[in-house]
């Protein structure tokens, strides 16, 4: 009988998935949650808070989401205030020091990657919802997506050593895959180096960048301001003009306007 309860006790224990050697992981988005569980295997159990259909500067704040960060031993950011309207509450709410800015799992994946449009001079009102710590839309070069991958597993490393070595097979494996990937889509995207295109919002320079292809304009008129009929018939013009046929879409913005422009 003494047994049984001990068995019954050691399973409502709190923190069983860390007694199982897990480390519990919440990501801010799916792109990051998919990459730590590249790197952390079933050593981990990673969950990510804004959906990929959602737009990841405004997310609704569910109590859902300060129980999960509650239970957390490392939060993974996009950083750069990609997530400043909506993570802060979160995670006062929440109260757990480990994951708080600062702490040791808390780790803001944009410290070691390329960021572009760092913005140089004052930021105004009158310029939209500029990112005032440069774009933070960086993880669709695929390299940066390397570099995210590395901060993770050192992290990973940091909070369980014990598994730092399937950590760092799991990374070399990754970068392996990765490299085969990277030139089968270098060579896909060879064709469209030059080509202009139009994107609905900023979210694509540094895609842009690593395949050489030419944004000529945006469906928004400013970062974060919706279309205005002024502007987009100026988009059009332009259009025409640099003989510009793709309208690129993030897949939580209303087509509408972008078919209209395509129309
Ligand atoms: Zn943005």
């Amino acid at each position: 009988m003494i047994r049984k309860l001990l068995v019954l006790a050691l399973l409502l224990a709190p923190g069983i998935a860390r007694a199982q050697g897990k480390l519990n992981v919440i990501a801010t988005t799916e792109d990051l949650a998919s990459i730590a569980r590249e790197v952390g295997g079933d050593r981990v159990a990673v969950e990510a808070i804004a959906r990929g259909y959602q737009d990841p500067h405004f997310v609704e704040a569910k109590p859902s989401f300060i129980l999960k960060l509650q239970k957390a031993d490392l939060l993974i950011v996009v950083g750069r205030e990609l997530e400043i309207g909506w993570l802060p509450p979160l995670l006062a709410n929440g109260r757990n020091a480990k994951v708080q800015t600062g702490s040791n799992g808390y780790l803001d994946a944009s410290m070691n990657v390329k960021i572009l449009e760092i913005p140089t001079g004052q930021i105004t009102r009158a310029m939209g919802d500029v990112h005032p710590q440069g774009n933070p839309h960086y993880w669709l070069d695929p390299n940066n997506g390397r570099m995210i991958a590395q901060a993770i597993r050192d992290r990973f490393s940091q909070l369980d050593p014990a598994n730092k070595a399937v950590y760092a097979q799991r990374y070399d494996d990754f970068d392996k895959r990765l490299k085969a990937a990277e030139a089968r889509w270098d060579a896909a995207l060879a064709p469209y180096k030059g080509v202009k295109v139009v994107t609905y919002h900023r979210s694509w320079p540094n895609f842009m960048e690593r395949w050489g292809l030419d944004v000529i304009g945006y469906v928004e008129p400013k970062p974060g301001i919706p279309p205005t009929t002024s502007h987009t018939v100026e988009l059009i013009e332009a259009m025409k003009e640099q003989n510009a046929h793709i309208v690129i879409v993030e897949p939580y913005f209303d087509l509408k306007t972008p078919q209209s422009i395509a129309n």
